[in-house]
């Protein structure tokens, strides 16, 4: 028999009486290694019935011990850091050192999340009026909810929950059901390292659990990141519902490449930043514009990329896993197909890419196409696999004009010699998060997770001091004190 993915509610793993269960595979071999249940609408109640009670005694610990809790879990998430990320490989299939990549990201935000005291200091202007003094508070909203998609299991959860709970919010967190053992384990340590009962509860399934979660009046706020589509809805169903909404959506990333690069860092950051974690990656760059005559380095770029293969995660050599499903994998391929169909040069074609004793994993070999044009579908879309889509424009500005008539705006970076010319597209790009001469800039977690355009809706970002400002509300307060000995004058009728 194979497992059944328990739910976490009022601080105890329970086994879900749902008929509703999802299969959960290797999505190398396409075994099913556990059943993920979707969760029932009383299980729903009672975890947001649990996070609501607990919140009234967690908004009262102080902020020192929430500091604490979370130095706790992060010393926990770094002893298991290794076994975590064996789940991530077997239910998602990424290679060890990507797992790992994936739980210390994560591990990073818990550590920004035990500094709390600081930053949850408000401001303060004394004597704003003769003996009057102002002074504001940042208080936490209530329960707040996460749906978190499959690429980064261990990461994507862990940029949430940890800063609401430190702020004093308690949490109900519902996973990708196509790789939900990840936060279990997480849930588990961080129950561990000494989170009361109630704060934080974690909940499986799909569209009908999260929006069981759009529609409860005592869920304050959510937590969104995962597709364009999903995102945009999640945006409009929360908001309509009054709630508080981040949502970070897909996105389609552009690295500009000046001619005056240095041309094998080019092509190293290229491989890894285009088919890495078989492109499964919201920061992934699929798409290279080339100025001018840097274009005469596509051929040697398709051939760095062309001598990395998928694999399982067992094998040390492989360079990223399979694709999350055949579903993901089919997707990938039509577009693949797609962009031949409409014109785009496959200089490099890994639709048919198979890897030894795996026949029925989900692989995509890496994939380059050439004289891509921006009104084919292969740049439009988000294919979310392991390929690149280059282009080829004649001056700086050009590109510029390329990326910002993008919908998206999640990463972006150039690589050039020049400081004018970094220094002009860091300036006119409009996109959130930008590299030179770094191929996928995610900000650490002291900063924010910064997307912009169609790769996010609402204002707050993931973690840093705008995930402060998300989950909590500011109390501004003024107060005079009055001394007794001097006589109070009149009414003041002004
Ligand atoms: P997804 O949108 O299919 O699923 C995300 C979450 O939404 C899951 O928990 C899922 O159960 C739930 N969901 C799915 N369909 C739903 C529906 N109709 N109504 C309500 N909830 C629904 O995304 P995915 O395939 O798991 O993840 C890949 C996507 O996530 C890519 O588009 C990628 O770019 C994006 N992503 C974005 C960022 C970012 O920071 N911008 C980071 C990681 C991933």
């Amino acid at each position: 028999m194979t497992t059944q993915v328990q739910l976490f509610i009022d601080g105890e793993f329970v086994h879900s009486k749902s008929e509703k269960l999802i299969p959960v595979t290797n999505p190398a071999t396409q075994e099913v290694i556990a059943q993920v249940p979707c969760a029932t609408a009383d299980e729903m109640a009672q975890a947001i019935a649990s996070a609501k009670l607990a919140f009234q005694s967690w908004k009262e610990t102080p902020v020192s011990e929430r500091a604490r809790l979370m130095m706790r879990f992060a010393v926990l998430l770094k002893e298991h850091q290794a076994d975590i990320a064996d789940i991530i490989c077997r239910e998602l299939g990424k290679t060890v050192e990507d797992a790992k990549g994936d739980v210390w990201r994560g591990i990073e935000v818990v550590e920004q999340a035990a500094n709390i005291p600081s930053l949850m200091m408000g401001e303060t202007v004394e004597n704003v009026a003769r003996s009057i003094d102002t002074y504001s508070y940042i208080q936490p909203l209530g329960v707040c909810a996460g749906i978190t998609p499959f690429n980064f299991p261990a990461m994507i959860p862990l940029w949430m929950f940890p800063m609401a709970i430190a702020c004093g919010n308690t949490f109900v967190l519902k996973p990708s059901e196509q790789d939900p053992m990840t936060v279990n384990r997480i849930a588990e340590l961080f129950a561990e390292a000494g989170a009361p009962k109630g704060v934080l509860q974690v909940v499986h399934g799909g569209k009908e659990q999260v929006d069981v979660l759009l529609h409860h009046p005592d869920i304050k706020a959510i937590s969104f990141v995962g597709s364009v589509n999903v995102g945009q809805y999640i945006y409009k169903t929360g908001t309509d519902n009054l709630k508080r909404v981040q949502a970070f959506a897909g996105a389609k990333n552009h690295m500009v490449i000046m001619p005056d690069a240095n041309k094998q860092q080019v092509v190293n950051a290229l491989v890894g930043a285009s088919v890495g974690a078989a492109g499964q990656r919201c920061m992934a760059i699929s798409v290279a514009v080339f100025v001018g005559s840097a274009a005469e380095w596509i051929p040697e770029v398709a051939a760095a990329i062309g001598k990395v293969r998928p694999g399982v995660y067992t094998d040390p050599n492989a360079a990223y896993g399979p694709q999350i499903s055949p579903q993901a994998r089919a997707r990938v391929l039509s577009l693949i197909a797609k962009g031949k169909e409409e014109g785009a040069t496959c200089l490099l074609d890994g639709s048919g890419v198979v890897v030894d004793g795996y026949p029925n994993g989900n692989w995509v070999g890496p994939t380059v196409f050439s004289n891509v044009t921006t009104d084919m579908t292969i740049y439009k879309e988000e294919i979310f696999g392991p390929v690149l889509t280059t282009m080829t424009v004649d001056s700086l500005d050009a590109a510029i004009g390329v990326v910002n008539a993008s919908p998206y705006g999640n990463g972006t970076s150039i690589f050039t010699a020049s400081g004018h010319a970094a220094r002009k597209y860091q300036h006119e790009i409009e996109v959130g998060q930008v590299g030179i001469n770094i191929p996928i800039p995610v900000p650490l977690p002291f900063f924010s997770f910064t997307g912009w355009k169609g790769s996010f809706y609402g204002d707050q970002h993931a973690y840093g001091k705008q995930a402060v400002r998300f989950y909590t509300e500011t109390k501004t307060i003024t107060a005079r004190w009055f001394d007794d000995e001097v006589q109070a004058s009149g009414p003041n009728m002004s």
